[in-house]
């Protein structure tokens, strides 16, 4: 009876989803959404965990509801993030309706009982709502528009990283509301060189977030590559630059309602400024910015890069990087967008214009299967080591 029935094979989350307890930490008031009418009675849709977002939710009947997603301010990039917990004192099948207030829907739903494992949820569309029918028991069930990737996911991925003493992780700022910003560094005494590498601008693009855990990993594996690298390279990494938007469900921007990739030119928010200064600082203690990475996603996988006819320095390196990699795909294309955006505030602009550098946008597609985002990092990282340890003032 579903028409339009997502196709897509079922995919559970093929990365390792780290166990650890969800406590929090220091968070200020108001963090996840509250209260809106489907909170009350036998089935509940409720948004208290981080992440949590319904906008306006709408009761039709003790089993039927529709949700309206709602931006946290417009104008704003249509990118409508939805995470919710259902359950209900018995077991009853439950009708929900998603639409988007004057956007389009952008993620197919999702489906867990520990927010840990995933699965795409069939639904039908009927207009511009998504249709959704799900058997709630008094055992909760989450839906959201991708796999959650909370705050606590990466304080819980660096520590585990610094116990194995593949880095330092340290605070070195606050979000607008006052949230912990953390910078992970490998570095090595004499290394003069960094490796800086972004992600989370952008809080509901997971599949950026799914391809930052495993690159950088294997920046920091034991390998002989990654070792020989860490030779020559240090590497810095602020994996979630946009904490208050993670926690809140935002779409796309910071609690000012600022988009942070279009910062970068005024620094005007506080999580811009932040990692700014904490480039100028590197500079200052006499280290030199190489090369930058900024995860993100999109509708599909495409990496934006700077042309090579900018002026930067080792000019063919993002070329040389990304052409390598081409080669190591046959059935799969990897796609070089190279643009040049002055005054735009993005941030490989900021790089290449501030630090004569190369510096990309790393966009994964929003639907791309899960384990070829990540076997792809693991080979993007392998690929930027060796290619970063070559001149690169000519194309390879
Ligand atoms: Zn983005």
């Amino acid at each position: 009876m579903m028409k339009n029935v997502i196709t897509l094979t079922s995919i559970f989350l093929s990365t390792a989803i780290l166990i650890g307890c969800h406590v929090a930490t220091q968070l200020p008031e108001g963090s996840a959404s509250t209260a809106n009418a489907c909170n009350v009675g036998t089935v509940q849709l409720t948004t208290d965990f981080p992440t949590g977002r319904l906008g306006k939710c709408e009761k039709h009947s003790s089993n039927e509801f529709s949700v309206t997603l709602v931006p946290e301010n417009t104008p704003i990039n249509s990118s409508p993030w939805y995470a919710f917990k259902l359950s209900a004192e018995q077991e009853t099948k439950v009708k929900v309706a998603i639409k988007v207030e004057g956007y389009s829907h952008r993620y197919l739903p999702k489906i867990s009982s520990n927010r840990k494992a995933w699965k795409l949820y069939p639904f039908k569309m009927q207009q511009d709502e998504m249709v959704l029918e799900v058997n709630a028991s008094v055992s909760p069930v989450y839906i959201a528009g991708q796999e959650i990737i909370d705050n606590q996911y990466y304080v819980d991925w660096q520590n585990k990283l610094a116990k194995l003493n593949k880095l330092a992780v340290e605070p070195f700022a606050r979000s607008v509301q006052g949230r912990t910003m953390y910078k992970l560094e490998s570095t090595q005494p004499n290394n003069k060189e960094w490796l800086v590498v972004l992600g989370r601008m952008h809080p509901p693009e997971i599949t950026g977030a799914l391809a930052l855990f495993p690159f950088v990993e294997t920046l920091l594996s034991d390998s002989d590559a990654a070792k020989a690298f860490r030779d020559r390279f240090n590497i810095i990494i602020v994996p979630n630059l946009n904490p208050d938007g993670v926690e809140l469900g935002n779409w796309r921007h910071n609690t000012n309602g600022v988009d942070l990739n279009r910062d970068w030119n005024k620094f005007q928010q506080p999580e811009v400024k932040a990692v700014d200064q904490l480039l100028e600082s590197i500079v200052e203690d006499g280290g030199k910015i190489s090369m930058a990475v900024d995860f993100h996603s999109t509708h599909k996988d495409i990496f934006y890069t700077m042309p090579n006819d900018y002026g930067m320095e080792q000019r063919f390196l993002v070329n040389n990087w990304l052409n390598k990699l081409d080669k190591q795909y046959p059935n799969f294309s990897v796609i070089q967008k190279p643009g040049n955006n002055p005054g735009r505030g993005v941030f490989k602009q900021y790089v290449a214009d501030k630090y004569n550098v190369h510096a990309i946008t790393y966009e994964m597609g929003d639907n791309t299967d899960r384990g070829f985002i990540s076997r792809l990092a693991n080979d993007a990282a392998l690929s930027l080591m060796e290619t970063m340890l070559k001149n690169n003032d000519e194309k390879h």
